[in-house]
């Protein structure tokens, strides 16, 4: 072979058009690499999944006549990094052309940038060919304004991709249903089984073991359930659209203590790997909604379109467009460790204790549990973002810097002190009641904010907001807090702060 095209484990694009064609002069390369086990740890699901998706990936290519050249982590030959790997097969193979995919993450985006420069041979960097935007299109988009607001860019985006519109406006109207989309789940006979794939992994685990990897979570090694293929992804997208998708919309903010998945579609880490892409989940969601005639809500379809073409093409644009400074912000000033729990679950506090267990049995949690559970407790802790990222870019199978680092640093922790979201995302116990079946059976009382067994969500909520008045007093998104706040009597107010402090100096016994 005379050019080495290197694939990355979140590449498995089969319809790129490198792969449209053999060519015997062309040797791809896939690597399982300690450097990507190790700059995190991560759940176990998670590593399990990549690397049982590169593997079907490389034997789809070989089917097709590619050669490819794949080093499993405990390859004698594996020398553990992408530079040193790469520097042994261009030499022994004496390539003369080195190409490579754009990587999404910037730590990738740098290494590679940097092996390249120092290479005396010919190299090249193709687009992988799966967004709707290019890295810094939505920078462009937003030129010379002093905010982003994803709104914004979705409208812009629905109209140049013509999606769900209806000449110049919107489909059925408005651009936005999130009113309708707000039920709590009251009748779980509604809900689906959701789609499983039974595996054996345990050889995939022995070489986890041997190779001393070191991970966390739990996994069932006979019944590894994600789809890790490119057929299961469409057969999780179609199951999606027949069973799941009439009620998106209306279930998409509801928890509940026995469900993990609801209504949700688990195509992130499908999308995510590139197995299958936003447009195509798009397009395939939209004949649904054509096909059910008029059997499907507007709003259940309009809800996912936006958390793909809207909040997903968006949050890679705040990455490229923030990176590599926005890993480092703490616009908050946030110090305190994260809470001992987080890595096991064993706390008193219901909602956290069952987000927590279920992210660790399924390596999954829905955004509003990721959002107004786990983020929402960690931002009123003021725990120091980088133990937050660090928790959710090892725990979740999706977890990939470009799309984690904005919705935790940014949308949940507001420690970018507003480029993703206008307000921070806080709330008491108020809205967890309202959103889930979690206060029921919680130690703690939802209704108190001091005293024995006063719900900690309560009066860290209130402790928040008088902390960080100099920076939300002005916020037209929230600066009502602060005239119910300064109506309470001065000795309430106390009161509260006083819990607020009792609370954060023993969060681990919480
Ligand atoms: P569904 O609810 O079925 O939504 C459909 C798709 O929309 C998802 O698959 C996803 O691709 C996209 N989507 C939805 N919300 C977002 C969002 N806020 N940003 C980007 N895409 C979105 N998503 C990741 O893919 N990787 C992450 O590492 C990640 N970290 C998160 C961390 C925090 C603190 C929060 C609040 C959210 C995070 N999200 C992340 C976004 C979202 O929670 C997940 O995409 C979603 O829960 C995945 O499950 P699903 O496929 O069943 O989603
Ligand atoms: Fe969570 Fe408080 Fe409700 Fe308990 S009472 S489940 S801690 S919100």
């Amino acid at each position: 072979p005379q050019t080495l095209r290197l694939i990355l484990g979140d590449q498995l694009n089969h319809k790129h058009s490198w792969f449209a064609k053999t060519d015997d002069s062309i040797l791809y390369v896939m690597m399982e690499m300690k450097q990507e086990t190790g700059y995190v740890m991560h759940h176990v699901q998670k590593i399990t999944a990549f690397f049982l998706a590169m593997r079907e990936f490389a034997g789809w290519l070989e089917e097709r006549g590619h050669q490819v050249l794949y080093l499993k982590l405990d390859d004698s030959k594996n020398k553990q990094s992408l530079p040193e790997n790469l520097s042994g097969l261009i030499d022994v193979n004496e390539i003369q052309k080195f190409q490579y995919l754009l990587p999404d993450e910037y730590r990738l985006d740098k290494q590679l940038k940097s092996f390249c420069k120092d290479l005396k041979i010919e190299s090249q960097a193709y687009d992988t060919e799966h967004f709707f935007t290019q890295r810094e299109e939505m920078a462009d988009f937003f030129k010379g304004k002093k905010s982003f607001l994803m709104e914004t860019f979705y409208r812009h985006m629905r109209k140049k991709h013509e999606v769900l519109m209806d000449g110049g406006e919107p489909e059925g109207g408005k651009w936005n249903y999130d009113q309708l989309n707000r039920k709590k789940l009251t009748d779980p006979s509604l809900l689906q089984p959701p789609k499983r794939f039974r595996k054996n992994i345990q050889d995939v685990l022995d070489m986890l073991e041997k190779m001393e990897v070191k991970h966390f979570g739990e996994i069932d090694p006979e019944n590894f359930a994600w789809a890790i293929s490119r057929a299961e992804g469409l057969k999780v997208l179609n199951y999606f659209c027949e069973e799941l998708l009439p009620n998106f919309g209306t279930f998409q903010d509801a928890m509940h203590t026995e469900h993990a998945f609801l209504f949700h579609s688990r195509l992130s880490f499908l999308m995510n790997s590139k197995l299958l892409s936003p447009k195509e989940v798009i397009d395939k969601v939209i004949e649904a909604y054509h096909q059910a005639k008029g059997k499907i809500e507007i709003s259940q379809v309009e809800g996912f379109i936006r958390q793909i073409l809207g909040w997903r093409e968006f949050m890679r644009g705040v990455y490229w467009a923030k990176m590599p400074d926005y890993a480092k912000l703490n616009k908050l000033n946030h110090r305190r460790s994260l809470p001992k729990w987080y890595w096991s679950g064993d706390t008193k506090m219901n909602c956290l204790r069952h987000a927590i267990s279920q992210s660790l049995t399924h390596a999954y949690a829905h955004h509003i549990q990721r959002l107004m559970i786990t983020g929402n407790f960690a931002l009123l802790a003021n725990v120091h973002p980088n133990e937050v990222d660090e928790w959710y870019l090892g725990i979740y199978i999706d977890a990939i810097e470009w799309v984690e680092i904005p919705n935790t640093r940014g949308m949940s922790q507001f420690a970018d002190g507003g480029i993703v979201g206008t307000k921070p995302y806080v709330s008491s116990a108020n809205y967890i009641a309202k959103m889930s079946n979690y206060c029921k059976g919680c130690h703690y009382s939802k209704s108190k904010k001091v005293g024995e067994k006063a719900c900690p969500f309560n009066s860290l909520y209130w402790n928040f907001y008088d902390r960080h008045r100099a920076l939300f007093e002005n916020n037209q998104r929230v600066n009502m807090m602060y005239r119910i706040w300064d109506k309470k009597p001065a000795e309430e107010r106390t009161a509260i702060l006083e819990q607020a402090e009792e609370y954060l100096k023993s969060l681990d016994q919480l």
